[in-house]
Formats: structure tokens, C-alpha cells, sequence
């Protein structure tokens, strides 16, 4: 796709990417590279292959072709050193109940030859309050802390979030947001999924937006919000009788309130303010928008025939 990885090492590398279950192609040729340190997040509505994509990576669901590489190994294999080196957050997951979130975590620590300090791990995800009570005990939200957890005890270089905010209230997913940025300041790779675009937009250096088992754009969150054929919107107003030039191709919204949309905002806004500076006229509320993540996000996945698209 458009957008190429930034330059440094590459953590995940997927080229040509297929899965098929039964007649249902759910992934569809997908490439991607992901380098160390970076923030990927895949961004698509229910049904897109986000979740079969990132459990093919995690190495717990079979491709049916391509080529993908995880810290350098292929994941099909479940290599032992693959996967003490990955923290893995799944959509479900159980643990003991009747155990403290300490010792749940303590107890995954001990899976790892190298683990993370237990308090600190409960620290990183804003659990500390609550290190000392049973998992049966805590908040939803809570709960998928203590998955994250449990993904951050072996002291992962990278860790994988399979829709880590779904069915969180507007504070845990703050926190939850908070928690993914002190990952990324540890210097982890974090490859998450997600509904959410203002998720995507909040955590992600970059996106991959996927929609029906492919992926459709890839970038910044900022330059996807700039891309395709969407067009800038450009608004003000004029005091009452003065209108513009004509080959401005500015229209008229109602009043003195003018608009023009288009793909070449720097010429247009060029030609824009020198013909104002020329007739003496202020730009009143002089205003750019360009296309948010949303708006390209709704165009790219409403074109495709989404099964309950989000
Ligand atoms: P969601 O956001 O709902 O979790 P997703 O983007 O993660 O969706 P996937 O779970 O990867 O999407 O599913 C992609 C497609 O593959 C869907 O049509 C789904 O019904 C189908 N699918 C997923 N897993 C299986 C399976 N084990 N057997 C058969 N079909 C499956």
C-alpha cells in the first residue's frame, strides 16, 4: 500500500498474507511491516480479519499463504523463544478467580526466563490499588487490565492488544489509552486492533484500515486524514455585498457565509488571500478542514459490503 515503514528495525514483516475458512476468504492478501518502537494499530469494522490477522501473527491461527515474520521468526512455528519475546492480550481470556491480582501476575512472571518486576507490571496498568484483590472482585475494566497484565509479565518486546477498549466507559479507556502510551515510552512495539478511530487516532504512529480482508489505507493517522480524493474545505465570511472573484469558484452557503472545497487547498488558498489582500477585505473566521481519520475511515470500509459494519 501507500505508505511505507519508517526506517529502523523491523519487528513484523507480512507480505501477501492469505486465510480462507471453508469458501470465505477473510484475509485477502494483506503487506505490512511494523518496526521496533512503533505503535500499528489495524483499524476496521466487525467481520474486516482483523482479529484472524493479528492471531496468525500471535501464531495461533494457520495462513493459508504468504510470508510473515515476527521478531525475525516465523510465528506458524510457535517457537519457544518467539514466544517468551511477545505479550499477547486476546479478546476472551480466564484466569484464576479466587487469586490476587499479585499473584496472578507473579504467577505468569514465573512462565518467563526474564520477567518484569510484578508491582511495576501492576503499576503500568494502573492496577496498584488493587494488586491485593481477587480477580472475582474487580470491574470489568479492571479485568482487562490484569489481561494486560499478564501480556506485560514476561516483559515482552512486543505486544499485541486485540481490541483492548471494547465494552470499557470513557475513563478506563483513558486509562487503558495511558497505559499503551507508557508502553510505547518503554520503547515496546504495540500491534493493536481496533474499532475506535479516535483510538487509532490517539495511540497510533501508524494505520492500517481494513475492510473486507484487505487493507484499503495505510498511514499516519494525520496523512490518511489528508488522503484520497476528499477534498479540504475552505470557509469564511464577507461583509455584506462583497463577493469574490469569480474564477475563485467560491459558492456562496448562505448569507455572507462562502465555502470551496478542493484537492489543491495551497493554490487555491494562495490565489484566495491575494485576491482578499488586493480588494481589502478580511477572511472573517477564516477556516481549513481537511478530512478527518473518521470521515476517510466511513468512506473507505462504506463502499465495501461489511457484515454489521461498526
Ligand atoms: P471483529 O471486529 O468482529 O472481531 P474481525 O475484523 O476481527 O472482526 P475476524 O474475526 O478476523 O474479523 O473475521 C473475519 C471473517 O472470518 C468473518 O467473516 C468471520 O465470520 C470469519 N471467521 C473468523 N474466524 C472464523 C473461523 N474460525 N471459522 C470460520 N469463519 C471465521
Amino acid at each position: 500500500m501507500t505508505a511505507e515503514a519508517p526506517a529502523g528495525e523491523v519487528a513484523i514483516e507480512v507480505r501477501g498474507l492469505r486465510k480462507s475458512y471453508g469458501s470465505l476468504e477473510a484475509v485477502r492478501g494483506i503487506d505490512l511491516s511494523v518496526v521496533r518502537g512503533e505503535v500499528f494499530a489495524m483499524l476496521g469494522p466487525n467481520g474486516a480479519g482483523k482479529t484472524t490477522t493479528v492471531e496468525i501473527l500471535e501464531g495461533y491461527r494457520s495462513r493459508s499463504s504468504g510470508e510473515v515474520r515476527v521478531l525475525g521468526h516465523d510465528p506458524a512455528r510457535r517457537e519457544r523463544d518467539l514466544m517468551s519475546r511477545m505479550g499477547i492480550v486476546l479478546q476472551q481470556s480466564g484466569v484464576q478467580q479466587y487469586l490476587t491480582v499479585r499473584e496472578v501476575v507473579a504467577m505468569y512472571a514465573g512462565y518467563y526466563p526474564h520477567p518484569r518486576d510484578v508491582d511495576e507490571v501492576i503499576e503500568l496498568v494502573g492496577l496498584a490499588d488493587a494488586a491485593n484483590r481477587r480477580i472475582l472482585q474487580l470491574s470489568g475494566g479492571q479485568h482487562r487490565r490484569v489481561d494486560v497484565a499478564l501480556a506485560l509479565a514476561g516483559d515482552p518486546e512486543l505486544l499485541f492488544l486485540d481490541e483492548p477498549t471494547t465494552g470499557f466507559d470513557p475513563s478506563a479507556r483513558r486509562q487503558a489509552w495511558d497505559t499503551v502510551r507508557s508502553l510505547a515510552g518503554l520503547g515496546k512495539t504495540v500491534f493493536l486492533t481496533t474499532h475506535f478511530m479516535d483510538e487509532a487516532q490517539a495511540l497510533a504512529d501508524r494505520v492500517a484500515i481494513i475492510a473486507r480482508g484487505q487493507i484499503v489505507a495505510l498511514g499516519s493517522p494525520n496523512t490518511l486524514g489528508a488522503r484520497g480524493s476528499q477534498a479540504t474545505v475552505i470557509r469564511f465570511s464577507l461583509p455584506d455585498g462583497v463577493v469574490p472573484a469569480e474564477e475563485l469558484g467560491i459558492t456562496r452557503v448562505s448569507g455572507g457565509a462562502w465555502q470551496v472545497q478542493t484537492t489543491e487547498p495551497t493554490r487555491v488558498l494562495h490565489e484566495l488571500t491575494g485576491w482578499a489582500v488586493n480588494a481589502q477585505v478580511e477572511l472573517v473566521g477564516l477556516e481549513v478542514s481537511r478530512p478527518s481519520l473518521e470521515d476517510v475511515y466511513l468512506a473507505l470500509t462504506s463502499e465495501e459490503d461489511q457484515e454489521g459494519a461498526a
